[in-house]
């Protein structure tokens, strides 16, 4: 690939990063539970019914792990953010990757000029 061609791909990306919206790394788990309460519905022997869902959001950062519930009414924002951050990654991923190729081409650039 040409230099100019992968400055062009590396512009689009910047563009990209700086209009992304609000972002949290993680992952979103849906679950149930049973509460243990005698006669409660969730303990049903035939049909239990769980209590639930919770939405529970489990993420690392730094190293540390922590997790948290969300409220169902929060999780459509939730999951903007996470898929902000994914796309986050992505971009950046693939800019590391375009600079790698520019880098290892101006150092081929160089040793060629210094052969002439
Ligand atoms: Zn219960």
């Amino acid at each position: 690939m040409q230099p100019e061609r992968i400055e062009q791909q590396i512009r689009k990306i910047k563009e990209e990063l700086v209009s992304l919206g609000p972002m949290r790394p993680g992952s979103l788990s849906r679950q149930y539970s049973v509460c243990g309460k005698p006669g409660c519905a969730c303990a049903n022997p035939d049909k239990p019914k769980k209590h639930g869902p919770f939405y529970q959001l489990s993420y690392a950062h730094q190293g540390k792990s922590s997790t948290r519930f969300v409220r169902p009414g929060y999780v459509p924002q939730i999951k903007k953010e996470l898929a902000a951050y994914k796309r986050f990654r992505q971009l950046t991923q693939t800019w590391i990757a375009l600079e790698l190729t520019l880098s290892q081409l101006r150092l081929e650039q160089a040793r060629r000029e210094a052969e002439k």
